[in-house]
């Protein structure tokens, strides 16, 4: 029996990771949705979310059911839906902590539209692109991050155009804030990139290097084995390298200087792990909506009845 006071103050209330716990994941085995799950909800446990102050937001797609697997609120939307949902969601509740996941295929194809907007209205919330290059649960398609070449069922001599860039895109959008790059096989880093992004007062947006053992055999491999092929951006405001630096070489990296910055986003290898990209100065949408939630009920009925005026025959 849960003998959890909800009667008490959030602030006053210890939450265990069995608080964060929802349906047992079906994922593969080996699957880096299974890593992005634990580190999400040890997040939750050290920051002490209260579970029904924590909404996890999601498309469709593999990773998209992660919301069933945590103890919170949950919504799992339409394909390429999920950012929309999350602005909704923020817009009328600034009390809550919310989490967006979204796989390669729901963010950067179907969603695309709502994935550069939502970076241009840097609403509060922690974005998680889980990228493995591939559409898994339909089966092998091909993803608009699916390296050229790549054969797939949709495309069983190759995919013949160039992926798009995660990193570039979200980093050329005007007011993006916050671009993160982290993989699933360094979960302590992984950690730590989702404690400094929600640290982050706007949108922080987290695109996350992962493995598809299923229908991306292999793919990723090289980089597992060989911490030479992985570089850590180091700077003060960045993201904590933790025990990494014993294994990955680190480089100085100023997220601030846009033009730094695309230069890492575009860089293939070795792959770029930190904060890539920092817009303290953007503006955050989500300000403009409080303000509005703070009229009174009459104040908003006027505002309304000025609006239908305007319409009104003399
Ligand atoms: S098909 Fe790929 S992405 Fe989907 S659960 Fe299996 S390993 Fe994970």
């Amino acid at each position: 029996m849960n003998m959890t006071d909800w009667t008490l103050e959030p602030r006053l209330r210890e939450f265990e990771l069995g608080d964060y716990l929802g349906a047992a994941p079906r994922w593969c085995p080996s699957c880096g949705n299974h890593t992005v799950l634990k580190c999400l909800q040890k997040l939750c446990k050290d920051l002490n979310l209260p579970p029904e102050k924590t909404v996890v937001v999601s498309g469709i797609g593999c990773s998209s059911r992660l919301p069933h697997h945590m103890g919170t609120y949950g919504f799992h939307s339409l394909h390429g839906r999920a950012l929309p949902v999350a602005e909704g969601i923020r817009a009328r509740r600034h009390d809550l902590s919310i989490f967006v996941v979204t796989g390669d295929g729901d963010c950067c194809a179907i969603g695309a539209g709502h994935w550069i907007h939502a970076l241009r209205y840097n609403m509060k919330m922690t974005v998680l692109l889980l990228d493995n290059n591939i559409y898994g649960l339909t089966k092998k398609q091909t993803s608009p991050t699916t390296p050229a070449q790549t054969r797939t069922n949709t495309h069983p001599n190759g995919a013949p155009l160039e992926p798009i860039n995660p990193l570039a895109t979200a980093i050329s959008v005007v007011n993006a804030s916050f671009v993160a790059q982290c993989v699933d096989w360094l979960p302590e880093h992984l950690y730590h990139t989702l404690l400094r992004a929600q640290a982050h007062p706007g949108l922080a947006f987290v695109r996350i290097r992962q493995r598809c053992p299923h229908f991306m055999k292999g793919h990723l491999d090289a980089f597992v084995q060989d911490p030479g092929r992985l570089q850590l951006l180091t700077d003060s405001r960045g993201i904590d390298p933790g025990s990494l630096t014993q294994t990955v070489s680190t480089v100085p990296h100023d997220p601030t200087d846009f033009q730094a910055a695309m230069r890492v986003a575009r860089q293939a290898e070795p792959i770029p792990l930190g904060l890539v990209y920092l817009n303290e100065g953007a503006v955050r949408y989500d300000e403009f909506t409080q303000r509005g939630l703070i009229m009174s009920a009459e104040e908003k009925l006027a505002v309304i009845n000025a609006e239908f005026d305007k319409f009104a025959i003399v």
